[in-house]
């Protein structure tokens, strides 16, 4: 039985490990989540990517937000309110547990990836979910206001400066060792790049170091789900982002974004005009839908993937 190692960002990625993680057995599954947007805010060390992960495997998203946790509250967030502190980026109660629970541990030595171990299984969560590495690997985007700092640029800005450029410094950090692991491992049966964003949440993954070289020579199958949904991104500033970096429409552009890299490309029903140029250029496609509203899309999509693959 083979190892499944899936690739994830945040909202759109989680909501594809997660079915991963109802369909296969928690021993098969490995989620490595990017740790580019992480910083610190108010002493704290927010992980927001390996959040929305670990609240969906958990059960604990709220679906109608779209991300944090369910039955949130704001209590912490009106006293900080008060007191003169930076509201810009909410943390609602539950949450900010979290990140109490993670900051502090971090302070006391604890790895980034020994930390997420704790506070997965402390979830109930089977399934190994890692950072992407250790070390620190930050996203920066540069806009003709200057280099801003991801969550600058994506809550506090709200994503309106026009992104010149995304940089990550400190790439070339090392995988985190369930990354590394996983990648070596002889069972590893094929690598799911989630629907996630490719340029933020993708693309600093890709940036640690020899990745990208260890996808290129894959001895196993790497598919990737394409976030988008007829030609347009579900959520957030993919589209914006395809536009500003002259990367073009499309399911082609996703597909020249990870070329040499995937094999296999998922799309949507709506995109099914699609599938003909991407099989010509090489790509094995599957046309499938791929909008997940419930977690019976996110189980349903998982199935088809693995059935796809050819993992029982
Ligand atoms: P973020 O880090 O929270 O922005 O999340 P990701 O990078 O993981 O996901 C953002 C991308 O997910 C967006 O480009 C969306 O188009 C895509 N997305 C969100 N929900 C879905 C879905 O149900 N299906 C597909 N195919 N893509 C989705």
């Amino acid at each position: 039985m083979s190892h499944v190692l899936a690739l994830s960002g945040g909202v759109g990625g989680a909501k594809l490990a997660a079915g991963l993680a109802a369909v296969l057995p928690p021993e098969r599954l490995t989620i490595i989540v990017n740790t580019g947007d992480d910083f610190e805010h108010l002493g704290l060390t927010i992980c927001p990517d390996i959040d929305s992960v670990v609240y969906a495997l958990a059960g604990l998203n709220d679906r109608v937000r779209g991300w944090g946790v369910a039955e949130e509250s704001w209590q912490a967030m009106a006293m900080l309110r008060r007191l003169g502190e930076a509201d810009w980026f909410n943390l609602g109660d539950r949450d900010m547990a979290m990140h109490i629970a993670r900051s502090w541990r971090l302070r006391a030595g604890e790895t980034l990836s020994a930390v997420t171990a704790r506070l997965t299984r402390a979830l109930g969560i089977g399934a190994c979910v890692a950072p992407m590495s250790d070390a620190r690997l930050a996203t920066l985007i540069e806009t003709d206001a200057g280099t801003m700092d991801f969550q600058r640029w994506f809550v506090g800005e709200q994503c309106r400066p026009v992104a010149r450029a995304i940089r990550f410094a400190g790439a070339g950090a090392p995988p985190s060792p369930a990354f590394a692991g996983a990648l070596a491992r002889p069972d590893l049966g094929a690598i799911i790049v989630c629907p996630s964003n490719p340029f933020l949440s993708v693309d600093p993954i890709l940036a640690l170091g020899g990745v990208r070289d260890a996808l290129a020579s894959r001895r196993v199958p790497v598919l990737a789900v394409s976030p988008l949904i007829g030609g347009a991104a579900v959520k957030g500033p993919l589209d914006k982002l395809l536009a500003e970096r002259g990367a073009g429409t499309g399911n082609a552009a996703i597909a020249g974004h990870y070329a040499g890299l995937i094999d296999h490309l998922v799309i949507d029903r709506q995109d099914d005009p699609d599938a003909g140029g991407l099989r010509a250029s090489g790509l094995f496609v599957t046309v499938t839908q791929t909008l997940m509203h419930a977690p019976g899309d996110q189980a349903r999509l998982a199935r088809e993937i693995l059935k796809a693959l050819a993992i029982p």
